[in-house]
């Protein structure tokens, strides 16, 4: 098997001139790398007891999943609005141009549950850092936020500040 990183392409000027996207779809046809992946993001948690895997839509359900499975936690998906079809609360992020919105189901994390945060990428941090906020609006305590690849040209882990950020490849 090759290095997992490779499995990781860039395309450039994707979905917006002067992006660079981090596709992880060749990984995705790789069991072994797959595989791979999840026991090296499993090691970035070390040795905690994880209730609830928060996974954002909609390439952190992916690996997401995967890591609930091994950690024996359950899996809880974080959706853009109108998504979700159970009673929902929900939060306004600024983007670049505008406004969005993630949501998550109301009775999914419960006072005092241990909750592991994962995402496919951490770019600017405003998507990570609304969920850790409707997690602590719950009562969830965050263990780590978790990311598969982390661009930190574009400094997302100021919006974690407080929080353990683990990046499996960093560029
Ligand atoms: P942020 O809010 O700017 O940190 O953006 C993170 C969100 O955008 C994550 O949910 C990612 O899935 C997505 N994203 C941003 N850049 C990329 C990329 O290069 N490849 C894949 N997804 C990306």
């Amino acid at each position: 098997m090759k290095d997992i990183e490779s499995y990781i392409r860039e395309i450039p000027d994707f979905p917006k001139p002067g992006i660079q996207f981090k596709d992880i779809t060749p990984l995705l046809q790789d069991p072994d790398a797959m595989l791979e992946t999840v026991s090296r993001l499993i090691e970035m948690i070390g040795d905690v007891k994880i209730d609830k895997v928060v996974g954002i839509e909609s390439r952190g359900f992916l690996f997401g999943t995967l890591l609930a499975q091994r950690l024996n936690a359950g899996f809880v998906p974080v959706r853009k609005p109108g998504k979700l079809p159970y009673k929902t609360y929900s939060e306004v992020y600024e983007l670049e141009y505008g406004k969005d919105t993630l949501e998550i189901h109301q009775d999914a994390i419960k006072k005092g549950e241990t909750v592991l945060l994962h995402d496919d990428v951490l770019a600017t941090g405003g998507t990570a850092r609304t969920a850790c906020n409707l997690i602590k609006k719950m009562g969830g305590i965050i263990v780590q936020c978790n990311f598969l690849t982390e661009l930190s040209y574009l400094n997302g882990r100021n919006k974690l500040r407080g929080y353990d950020v683990e990046s499996l490849f960093i560029y």
